[in-house]
């Protein structure tokens, strides 16, 4: 789009104008990353659970915006002229097409009022807000106010259009996961094509699943093979399927996922290890002077670090075998999937693993935590429970 904004912002086209360039833009996208032609083109302009990719008409709309902002607010007199004129002649207008000297002005409007009766707390969140008020920062800043305001109203359209898709739009009731880390350049770098081209089709639901084959024309039936159930969805194959039950194979998917997860594991309770063991004491505070800002260095430090334990183990779930160490006094047959626990200082973290379609994130998680909530009022001997954790993924 970088190409585009100096046409756009000189030449007044109308929204309209680059609706056939955001077909094209679309089209070769939807091509590129392998996602099937009947998914919602709004996850490839969407910033959070979409790509964040430009969209033509918010490029187009925030660039005339800003072009009046500037005319309307130069130093020079001739100018302003101008772009009073261009204000006058859009309302006099009787048509309802999109004008930025109107929209300019409505959302400033806004923005004043908001400032005024909202005490400066703005109902549009931004994260690089100014803590001046509006009407006493700069040009530069009003304008770009301004923009993020226009720009967060055409994103919100677009969530609501998602969201009014029956099967485009259930990405949208996914609240109870963890934010998609699919930033463009992640997405560019990071993860192999066919798993990118798997994971937008199964975002936009439009991975070839056997009730997708039967809408799409290409099965008569979409039976399942193994149970042999009709027209059967995604969530039948991933998660409801019963023959596959009884064969194991959501175990051995759930099993696969902790044997990714155990390694990792095991490197963080070594790294926790050495790393309590050599933690230098605590130094005393250093002097600030009056006038200058103290910034502390924030660091992400897991929980094992957090906790200073030098003998952290870990036991997984492969075999059968208990996990939950004799020492610690629980007479039960549960065997979390996951238990971290140090002997000397006597803590245990325990986790379960859940493999459930990400609707169902809540109630597993609500499912798996009781029995565990029934172990930690049993342990015994001065043993304390820091903390549990459940992971999901589809
Ligand atoms: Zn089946």
């Amino acid at each position: 789009m970088a190409f585009t904004s100096w046409p756009l912002i000189i030449n007044e086209f109308p929204p309209t104008f680059v609706d056939k360039i955001t077909a094209i833009i679309t089209r070769y996208n939807k091509s590129w990353l392998k996602l099937h032609k009947s998914a919602s083109p709004e996850l490839l302009f969407l910033p959070c659970p979409g790509l964040n990719i430009k969209h033509p008409t918010t490029c187009l709309k925030t660039l005339q915006v800003s072009k009046h902002i500037i005319l309307s607010k130069s130093s020079d007199s001739r100018t302003r002229y101008i772009a009073a004129k261009n204000l006058a002649k859009a309302t006099a207008a009787r048509d309802k097409r999109w004008k930025p000297e109107l929209e300019a002005v409505k959302l400033e409007k806004e923005i004043l009022w908001e400032e005024k009766y909202y005490k400066g707390k703005h109902i549009v969140s931004s994260a690089k807000r100014n803590t001046t008020s509006f009407s006493n920062s700069s040009p530069r800043s009003q304008r770009r106010s301004i923009t993020q305001r226009l720009k967060h109203y055409d994103v919100e359209e677009r969530r609501n259009r998602l969201r009014a898709l029956c099967r485009g739009g259930n990405v949208l009731t996914w609240d109870s996961i963890m934010e998609h880390d699919v930033s463009w350049k992640e997405l560019m770098y990071d993860i192999p094509e066919q798993v990118l081209s798997f994971r937008l089709n199964g975002t936009a639901m439009t991975l070839p699943s056997l009730s997708n084959l039967r809408r799409w024309g290409i099965k008569r039936w979409g039976t399942c093979p193994l149970c042999g159930k009709p027209n059967v969805t995604m969530a039948h194959v991933l998660s409801k399927c019963i023959v596959a039950l009884r064969h194991k194979r959501y175990i051995w998917r759930h099993d696969n996922v902790l044997a990714t997860i155990a390694n990792d594991l095991y490197g963080m309770a070594n790294r926790s290890n050495r790393q309590n063991t050599t933690k230098r004491p605590p130094t005393k505070p250093s002097f600030v002077t009056a006038g200058t800002n103290h910034k502390t260095k924030s660091k992400n430090t897991s929980l094992l670090t957090r906790i200073p334990c030098t003998d952290w183990q870990v036991n997984i779930d492969f075999d059968s075998s208990l996990t939950i160490p004799v020492s610690t006094g629980v007479d039960t047959i549960l065997r979390p999937d996951v238990v971290l626990y140090s002997d000397h200082d006597k803590q245990i973290i325990w986790g379960e693993l859940t493999v459930p379609l990400e609707r169902n994130i809540l109630d597993a998680h609500i499912r798996k935590k009781c029995p565990l909530c029934r172990a930690e009022s049993k342990l015994k001997n001065g043993w304390l429970d820091s903390s549990c954790f459940y992971l999901g993924d589809r």
